[in-house]
């Protein structure tokens, strides 16, 4: 047996599509619209109180494990400014590294060998490997562009007597979807009649473009089953200090922490109270946050619809699928290969977000505007170039 052997559960839904479009970026000097993170930090302040923490001596050695109270009791209060929500900052919420710990943590902590997690494709990458990891079963149920909605009759059809889970993303990562709340009232519905655990994922839940996003816990009947997950990587533009949380009801979140213990136990320590500052930003902060992303949206799809791409215009987070037929191509993942080549910009092809892609999912292709807006600009006039020497 290779000493180098994966574990094959792993092995076959293992991607490295984002650093392999990034360093593929790094090596051709390309702008990288592939990997989704912004390159302004965020708020100054915010970064400094990190730095205060780290030099003061808070968070240096082992947070508590369910995170730092300052951090709970900030997110418990986030929950209820925005959305009316309480939950118990003692018992209802954890603290992660990052959401993908707390996708990983609560999916290991939920599932039972043969259990089958149902997810919309494009399906967020690490969701597949989590459940492969769980040894559940993922079920994909594909959303079709042009809008990317729920097929209900599709949904439904999927769940069986091993389904146990729903793991929800909205805003939606790759699409932009955004579930309204008669979409969420039906999955609630389904939920609630086939008696199932909901998993969603809201990373993205400030990044939205005219509509409102609704957290599932909301709906009737969903509280007791809903466990929500969010990042501060997202709305205050820190990817890199892997600060998330799970909320919900006790018994799941004491689940998703007894997982916790074993993957990272702790993290993060001084970012924790950065982030409990963060999330204490008055409102102008995220209106401006949003604001400043629907204007940049609004430039890269001009852009690329002018370079010959089909625009599935998002409702949310900060990326945008397209279309690449109308450029002659048919192959998301050869066609992301060669633009840094050909125009020096980088991408990220949706197929690598489906289990079987088809042709559909094939011709899809992924841009994020989390850039400054003179590094938009400068894409779109490189990315104007395809059209021009392929037709001639
Ligand atoms: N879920 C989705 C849908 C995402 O796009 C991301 C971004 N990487 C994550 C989870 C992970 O978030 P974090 O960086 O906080 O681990
Ligand atoms: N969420 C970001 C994206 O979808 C980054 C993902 C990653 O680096 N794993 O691009």
């Amino acid at each position: 047996m290779p000493i180098s052997r994966v574990n094959s559960r792993l092995s076959e839904v293992g991607t490295s599509i984002f650093a392999e479009m990034s360093a593929l970026a790094a090596e051709t000097g390309s702008i990288n619209l592939g990997q989704g993170f912004p390159d302004t930090d965020g708020p100054a302040e915010i970064a400094g109180a990190a730095a205060d923490a780290i030099l003061s001596g808070r968070g240096n050695q082992y947070p508590p494990g369910p995170g730092i109270p300052e951090l709970r009791e900030a997110v418990s209060d986030h929950q209820k400014r925005f959305y009316g929500i309480d939950v118990d900052p003692g018992a209802e919420v954890l603290v992660t590294a990052g959401a993908t710990e707390a996708i990983a943590a609560s999916l290991l902590a939920l599932i039972e060998p043969g259990d089958e997690v149902i997810a919309f494709e494009p399906t967020y990458d690490s969701y597949a490997a989590c459940v492969a990891m769980a040894g559940g079963t993922h079920v994909p149920v594909t959303l079709h562009p042009p809008g990317f909605r729920p097929d209900m009759a599709a949904l439904r059809a999927a769940v069986t007597p091993r389904t146990r889970i729903l793991l929800l993303n909205s805003p939606h990562n790759p699409t932009g979807m955004v579930l309204t709340r008669e979409e969420l009232a039906a999955i609630a519905g389904l939920a609630v009649e086939r008696d199932l655990l909901v998993i969603s994922d809201e990373v993205y839940e400030h990044l939205v473009f005219g509509v409102e996003h609704i957290p599932v816990s909301t709906l009737p009947g969903m509280r007791e089953r809903t466990l929500t997950i969010s990042s501060a990587g997202k709305t205050f533009s820190f990817t890199g200090w892997k600060v998330g949380w799970a909320t919900g009801p006790a018994p799941l979140v004491a689940a998703a922490r007894t997982a916790k213990q074993f993957l990272t136990y702790v993290s993060s320590g001084p970012f924790q109270y950065a982030v409990a500052e963060a999330l204490k930003l008055p409102d102008s902060y995220f209106n401006g946050l949003r604001q400043d992303l629907l204007a940049k949206r609004d430039l890269l799809a001009d852009g690329l619809r002018s370079a010959g791409f089909e625009v599935y215009p998002p409702d949310g987070t900060y990326f945008i699928t397209t279309g690449i037929r109308g450029l002659g191509e048919e192959d998301g993942l050869e066609f992301c290969r060669a633009l840094p080549g050909r125009c020096a910009v980088a991408a990220i092809p949706n197929q690598v977000f489906y289990e079987a892609p088809q042709a559909e999912a094939r011709g899809l292709v992924r841009f994020t505007f989390c850039k400054k807006t003179e590094v938009l600009t400068e894409a779109v006039r490189r990315l104007g170039a395809l059209a021009g020497p392929a037709a001639a």
